[in-house]
């Protein structure tokens, strides 16, 4: 099989890898690349959407190949028949997703049942780019672009075989997967994974699939190739419900919101410590798309110790009068500081002007790593300015999504593939220094036979 990586290689996301037998060619994932976007475009210089997909493709933010995308973006008006017979999405993070709404209206695109929740949930919420839904629903005479799988399913394909497994990961749905190519030749692809989350079990599931298919070629993640640190997510809840405990006036609570786990360490350390965790309106509306989900164990939005905050605002959109028909929400920002942890995220900074935290009792408690780039440390700083204008402490509580540079060693130790193609970093080369299997370096476009 043939291997073109089209995005994901010498930067932390914009995966996107093109698989080729003879008969047979798929894409692991189709996710946006930040990198590039914004080595070109930020704030108000944004790629035009009225002219398709001219401006992304002038900088080759996106790759300039025939029958990939949908007919209105035809490359320069040739329309060609689909040239990929399908896409495989590991996970629900912008990075791995975020081009799926520009493919081929044919292609089909598989992906796990949560992850297709999470990203309906982002299509319900928010705008989409180009205004094209990512998950179409089925009509009466075209089927919906999304087919959904769980472990134990395989995707059977004229050449292809794809199995999807598992992995632990900063949001549910994560999946890596297996390639297999007439029986013969077979890759995996780990999408993004760690072993310290509160479900290494299924990381570990991923790790024994691999290990019994013996890997011509392993295509692995390599985010934290440079660091090691042993907090794992268990320890951030418990350090988490410890400093609520010493915080007197307003909790705030700073997490990405698709992280359910980490939602859940809120949770409990509000619980514990007698406070109800005050979320916006998009979480509620995401935990309430997921609550069926047997697997997550999501506490409902009915429950005593979860509050829904209602934001002032002029007009609400259809899907948010529907939160308020059916829960009751805390509408005005004077509410008893002490009795909440208060969901605040950059975005939503000023709901604090009308809320006036108590100043010198009030916690910020900043839950997300490190800034990776210079816009991210732009926001950072932003959000610092704010956290001094209210006299707020500061504390930061996080867990990797991924794993460190110990774990990825012992995940290669252990499924000895004959190649290893690091994907995900901006150090691929790094990975020469913890594994003795042979290394290729990939580069972008440069194809890779397996
Ligand atoms: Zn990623
Ligand atoms: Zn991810």
């Amino acid at each position: 099989m043939k291997l073109v990586p089209l995005g994901g290689v010498n930067e932390v996301g914009g995966n996107s890898f093109f698989l080729e037998s003879n008969s047979t060619s798929i894409l692991l994932d189709f996710g946006r690349s930040f990198k590039r976007e914004g080595t070109y475009f930020e704030g108000f210089l944004l790629p035009r959407t009225h002219q398709g997909l001219k401006d992304l493709l002038e900088f080759d933010i996106l790759p300039r190949i025939p029958g990939l995308y949908a007919q209105e973006f035809a490359i320069d008006n040739k329309f060609t028949k689909p040239r990929i017979d399908a896409c495989f999405l590991s996970h629900a993070h912008l990075d791995h997703f975020g081009n799926m709404n520009l493919l081929h209206d044919d292609i089909p695109v598989y992906m796990g049942e949560t992850a297709a929740t999470l990203i309906q949930s982002i299509q319900d919420t928010t705008r989409t780019r180009f205004s094209r839904p990512y998950i179409r629903q089925a009509t009466d005479d075209y089927p919906s672009n999304v087919r959904t799988f769980r472990t134990g399913d395989i995707i059977q394909l004229p050449e292809f075989e794809v199995t999807p497994i598992h992995v632990d990961h900063s949001l549910p749905g994560s999946y890596g997967f297996i390639v297999e190519v007439n029986k013969e030749r077979v890759m995996g692809y780990t999408g993004d994974l760690r072993l310290h989350g509160w479900r290494k079990d299924l990381t570990r599931d991923f790790i024994e699939t691999a290990k019994n298919k013996n890997l011509n070629a392993l295509l692995i993640e390599g985010t934290n190739i440079n660091e090691d640190f042993d907090i794992n997510e268990k320890r951030v809840q418990e350090e988490l419900s410890e400093s609520i405990a010493k915080t007197n006036g307003l909790a705030i609570a700073n997490y990405s919101l698709r992280d359910i786990d980490r939602f859940r360490s809120f949770y409990f350390s509000a619980k514990k410590n007698g406070r109800k965790l005050l979320i916006n309106k998009k979480q509620a509306y995401l935990i309430q798309l997921l609550q069926d989900d047997p697997h997550l164990e999501i506490p409902p939005l009915d429950d005593p110790y979860i509050k829904i905050y209602r934001r002032p605002k002029r007009k609400y959109y259809r899907w948010e009068q529907e939160l308020f028909e059916n829960y009751s929400m805390v509408e005005s920002p004077d509410f008893d500081q002490t009795e909440y942890v208060f969901h605040c995220d950059f975005w939503n900074l000023t709901d604090l002007i009308d809320i006036q935290p108590q100043p010198k009792e009030s916690t910020y408690f900043y839950s997300h790593g490190e800034p990776f780039d210079e816009e991210g440390m732009i926001d950072y700083n932003r959000m610092m300015e704010w956290i001094n204008h209210f006299h707020l402490d500061f504390k930061q509580y996080h867990a990797s999504g991924h794993a460190p540079r110990s774990d990825l060693k012992r995940i290669v130790d252990e499924i000895q593939p004959q190649l290893v193609i690091p994907i995900h970093t901006e150090h691929p080369e790094k990975y020469r220094e913890i594994v003795d299997v042979p290394i290729l370096l990939p580069m972008r476009k440069k194809s890779i036979s397996i």
